[in-house]
C-alpha cells in the first residue's frame, strides 16, 4: 500500500489575514514589476534604481535578481531551455508569494520566451502584473558587456547564451517599452514611476 501523500490529497489552508490585509496595512497596490530583455540591456541597473525609488516614497519592496537567485533557489538549474522554463516558473511562483505578502515585487531576469512570461503572469495575476520591456539593441549590449560575457559567447566559452545561440522572443505587448540608449537612468526610471501613478494609484 502507498503510504506517501499525493498531490490530491492537498488542501489549500483558509487563513485569517488575507492578501488584501497585508496590503491595506502597508498602504500600497502589491504588484509585480517584471523587467525582461537581453544581458547587459540594463535590467539589473533599472531594477536597483527602481527599487531606490520606491523606497524613497515609502513603499514596501523586494528586489529578485537573475544571478542572486540563480545562486540560491535555482542552483540546480543550468540554461538549457528546460532549466530556463523552470527557473522562471519558479521565480514567478516566488513572486506571487511576495505579491501575496503585500510586497512591490521588482523581478530582473532575461525571461527570453514569451510562452514563460505568459505563465509568469498568470501565476501572478493579470492584474498584479506589470510586463517591463528593457528594449536595447543587441549591439549596444555587446557594446557594454559589464561582465565580459557576451566577448565569452563569442568566443565559444559560453553556451545557450541568449542573443548569440539562444533566441530571445521579445515582447510584442509590453505594458511598458524603455529604450535606454541615449537615455539616462532617472529618466528611464521616471518612465515606470509614471506607469504606477498612473495605472496603480497607490503604488
Ligand atoms: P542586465 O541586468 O540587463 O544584464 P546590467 O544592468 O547588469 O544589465 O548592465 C547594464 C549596463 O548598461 C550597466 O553597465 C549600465 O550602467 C549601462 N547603462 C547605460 N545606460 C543605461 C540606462 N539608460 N539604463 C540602464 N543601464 C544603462
Amino acid at each position: 500500500m502507498n503510504m506517501n501523500i499525493e498531490s490530491s490529497d492537498l488542501v489549500l489552508q483558509l487563513v485569517d489575514v488575507d492578501a488584501a490585509t497585508r496590503a491595506r496595512m502597508k498602504c500600497q497596490r502589491p504588484v509585480a514589476i517584471w523587467l525582461t530583455g537581453l544581458s547587459a540591456s540594463g535590467k539589473s541597473t533599472i531594477a536597483n534604481a527602481l527599487e531606490v525609488a520606491l523606497v524613497e516614497r515609502g513603499r514596501h519592496t523586494y528586489l529578485l535578481d537573475g544571478d542572486n537567485v540563480r545562486m540560491g533557489l535555482c542552483r540546480d538549474l543550468g540554461f538549457t531551455d528546460v532549466d530556463r522554463e523552470e527557473n522562471i516558473r519558479r521565480i514567478a511562483e516566488l513572486g506571487r508569494l511576495f505579491v501575496d505578502a503585500g510586497l512591490i515585487v521588482v523581478t530582473a531576469f532575461i525571461s527570453p520566451f514569451r510562452g514563460d512570461r505568459a505563465l509568469a503572469r498568470s501565476i501572478i495575476g493579470e492584474d498584479a502584473f506589470i510586463e517591463v520591456f528593457v528594449d536595447t539593441p543587441l549591439d549596444e549590449c555587446e557594446r557594454r558587456d559589464p561582465k565580459g560575457l557576451y566577448s565569452k559567447a563569442r568566443a565559444g566559452l559560453i553556451k545557450n547564451f541568449t542573443g548569440i545561440d539562444s533566441v530571445y522572443e521579445a515582447p510584442l505587448n509590453p505594458d511598458i517599452r524603455l529604450e535606454t540608449l541615449g537615455r539616462s537612468l532617472p529618466e528611464v526610471v521616471k518612465q515606470i514611476l509614471d506607469y504606477l501613478d498612473k495605472h496603480f494609484a497607490r503604488s
